[in-house]
């Protein structure tokens, strides 16, 4: 767990001030990155005028908004210590194998509607049968038609099974690596570190674009994060989302103390995301409405991305806040429409 300070920091700058840079992009050794995260939150106004360079020269002024549905919830084999689906959780949610169709159509139909950037579909569990992935395929068609871009969140998948889903025009895949290689036994022993990254690697070769990132405040240390964020270097993710804790009664981190996710500490690692994959969608995913509340001006410097409407099961902001956020702070919300058929 972090022992960042609390001292306040604010951002007065216009957004739009903010100069690109033209140079290489920095490549931070492993010291270096640790010595950010670790450093006193006065260095915070110049690591958030690094960070904002990068988000400038590879993002602009965009901000794209992701649409979530949780397709499939609960009742997952596997022990991941943060999550309300897993099978070790008592959390108190609603289980279910297959979202109402309707409800998917629909979110898919309000992502086309307000030209987001992207349909999530989250999807509990580890395995998937062959006909379940061809159920899901099926449905992957239906969406496609309205040209939305899709992303699955999905566990490990066979090579046949990334094949169906690829052949019926799934765009991306999330697989979080979560955390560092050798803090991963701390939080989940029912599979491991490597076995996730090697289904990406897998999902890679087959030409899908990836979204994978993390959690943090799991009790992880600095080096844990600045290792999880080299591995994600290596794996170059088009989208790197960060979720910062909210624990969930019910779940084994639900006692877990959460004061070291301060907002100059959350916006650290969110910096130290940018310098280390600059090229990449950061999101800002679980936690922004808790740890970022009235900060949403130096979020936006760092981060492209953020969610609308619920993170699965710990609740999210609407869609209309999330865009009155976005133009508060100086912003435009990105609209993906290019290849949408109107
Ligand atoms: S994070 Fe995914 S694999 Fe882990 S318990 Fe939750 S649903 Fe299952």
């Amino acid at each position: 767990m972090s022992t960042a300070t609390s001292t306040q920091t604010s951002s007065t700058e216009c957004p739009s001030t903010e100069s690109s840079t033209t140079a290489a992009d920095p490549v931070l050794t492993r010291e270096e990155a640790i010595a950010i995260l670790a450093g006193p939150d006065s260095e915070l106004p110049e690591l958030l005028k690094r960070a904002g360079a990068l988000r400038r020269k590879y993002k602009g002024n965009r901000v794209s908004i992701h649409l979530l549905t949780n397709a499939r919830s609960g009742n997952c084999s596997q022990n991941c210590a943060y999550c309300a689906q897993s099978c070790r959780s008592k959390a108190d949610i609603e289980t279910y194998k297959w979202v109402d169709d309707k409800k998917l159509y629909d979110d898919n139909e309000f992502v086309h509607d307000h030209h987001l950037a992207r349909h999530c579909i989250g999807l509990s569990g580890m395995g998937f049968s062959d006909d379940e992935i061809r159920e899901l395929a099926d449905r992957i068609r239906v969406m496609k038609k309205q040209g939305t871009h899709l992303c699955c969140s999905i566990g490990f998948l066979t090579e046949k099974q990334a094949l169906m889903l690829k052949e019926a025009g799934l765009d991306r895949i999330n697989h979080n690596l979560n955390s560092s290689r050798s803090y991963y036994h701390n939080i989940c022993t029912t599979h491991t570190f490597d076995q996730r990254v090697n289904n990406i690697k897998m999902l890679q070769r087959l030409g899908f674009e990836i979204c994978s990132g993390g959690i943090i405040g799991m009790g992880e240390s600095h080096a844990d994060v600045v290792d999880m964020l080299l591995e994600l270097r290596e794996i170059a993710p088009q989208a790197l989302p960060i979720n910062f804790l909210l624990p969930i009664p019910g779940t084994p981190l639900e006692h877990t103390d959460t004061s070291g996710l301060t907002t100059e500490y959350c916006l650290k690692v969110l910096c130290l995301a940018r310098l280390m994959v600059p090229q990449t969608d950061l999101r800002c995913a679980a936690g922004r409405e808790v740890y970022f509340k009235g900060r949403e001006g130096d979020l936006l410097r760092v981060v492209d991305s953020i969610f609308a409407s619920g993170y699965l099961t710990a609740g999210g902001q609407g869609i209309k806040d999330t865009i009155q956020a976005i133009e508060n702070a100086g912003y435009t919300y990105e609209i993906e429409s290019d290849d949408r058929e109107e």
